[in-house]
């Protein structure tokens, strides 16, 4: 069978920096131990009265069709918590619900972008942004952000990529820097977006967790209603990754058209989950303060191992459940410091470099084991990072 170019794009081409990550699960299917600060799944479950809403719900008959842009009163709820975060008028008809924060961004660049045109990301990204772009037959453009500006996008970047631009996806607060971009950096991107016409992708999936900063959602700045399309998932808010819930926020007649996309597709999100994820979104912001907070302590654990160290240095982390660490000084790259830790220490951690070029020599801490463990491993982190600095 001769598959398309598209299907085959997908992963592009060339290391992807994820070697690191498959080792250490070789490694561990072996039955070595090691300690993995990889990915960005919770330790902490899903509250036991979202799985009891969504027994309820399968159990009171919920198991046929459900409705495909989402159920109304799931989009109600998202729609009442959208408006009443950002402060714009939000109604269901501006909500879809989808199979998770991923098929929303796949949706919203479909929705955006034609073969061969043009979508922008930055850089350092989200593993799956590039692919998204290419799966489309469209040409995915990394924009370099910079560890001096501390990941914050700077406007000659952006302008460097601007000419025949279709889209621009950023994300805030950053998987994988922990930057939360500032209101400066979101006017800065609406301003551009607006003065070259290219439509904006806000991938807002962390903005339950911010330890610093304040989240601004830049389909809130003037004239940005209709200039964006905001990415919004149960994931990370609620320790709901395996649900598969999420939404695109956006104009009414763009959401209407991205609704045919998941017609041909998914068909819709389980109606059963829907539920759940209602019941989790009207359960009150304690449930939400409960699952950020762990990383919250986290951070201050962290904050606390590495107060003092300036040879390592800790990218400002405002947001999300990692920290960046500049590892330059030790002169290694991200990916031989990651390999080497694993060799000797049974660490695992991300190089900076599976991120994009924009991140080399750093490396990509998951604040996501026990508080014990996660402070015991990265001491040894830094311990072995200063063996490496002359
Ligand atoms: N965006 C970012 C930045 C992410 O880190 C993730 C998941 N790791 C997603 C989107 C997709 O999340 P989900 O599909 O689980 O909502």
């Amino acid at each position: 069978m001769k598959l398309s170019n598209r299907i085959q794009s997908i992963t592009g081409t060339g290391a992807d920096g994820w070697d690191v990550f498959y080792r250490s699960r070789r490694m561990i299917a072996t039955g070595a131990q090691i300690t993995e600060l990889t990915i960005g799944e919770h330790d902490t479950k899903t509250h036991p009265s979202i799985m009891d809403a969504m027994d309820a719900s399968v159990r009171a008959g919920n198991t046929g069709y459900a409705a495909v842009p989402g159920k109304l009163a799931l989009r109600e709820t998202i729609a009442k918590r959208v408006q009443s975060r950002t402060g714009v008028k939000t109604t269901p008809d501006n909500v879809l619900v989808t199979t998770g924060g991923q098929a929303a961004l796949f949706s919203a660049h479909l929705a955006l972008l034609d073969q061969g045109d043009t979508g922008l990301y930055m850089d350092p990204y989200y593993a799956t942004y590039p692919g998204g772009i290419r799966a489309l037959g469209a040409n995915a453009q990394a924009v370099p952000t910079r560890s001096r500006f501390n990941f914050q996008p700077q406007r000659a970047d952006l302008e460097a990529y601007a000419k025949g631009a279709k889209s621009l996806l950023i994300n805030s607060p950053n998987n994988p820097t922990g930057v939360v971009y500032s209101r400066q950096t979101i006017e800065m991107i609406a301003d551009f977006c607006l003065t070259h016409d290219i439509a904006l992708i806000s991938d807002e999936v962390y903005d339950t967790q911010v330890w610093s900063g304040e989240h601004i959602s830049p389909r809130a700045l003037p004239h940005m209603r209709d200039q964006t399309l905001v990415i919004g998932s149960m994931s990370k808010s609620h320790a709901m990754t395996g649900f598969r819930v999420g939404w695109v926020i956006g104009p009414e007649q763009v959401i209407v058209k991205i609704l045919d996309l998941s017609t041909v597709n998914t068909y819709g999100v389980p109606g059963f989950i829907q539920d759940a994820a209602n019941f989790a979104l009207n359960a009150g912001d304690d449930l939400e303060h409960q699952v950020a907070n762990v990383f919250r302590n986290r951070l201050k654990l962290a904050q606390e191992i590495l107060a003092g160290e300036n040879q390592i240095r800790l990218i400002p982390a405002q947001g999300a459940m990692y920290l960046m660490l500049d590892i330059r000084a030790t002169g290694l790259s991200g990916d031989a410091f990651a390999n080497q830790l694993l060799d000797e220490h049974h660490i695992a951690v991300m190089p900076g470099e599976s991120f994009g070029a924009s991140a080399a020599g750093h490396i990509r801490v998951a604040m996501t084991i026990p508080d014990d463990k996660f402070a015991r491993a990265l001491t040894q982190l830094i311990a072995f990072a200063k063996t490496k600095i002359s």
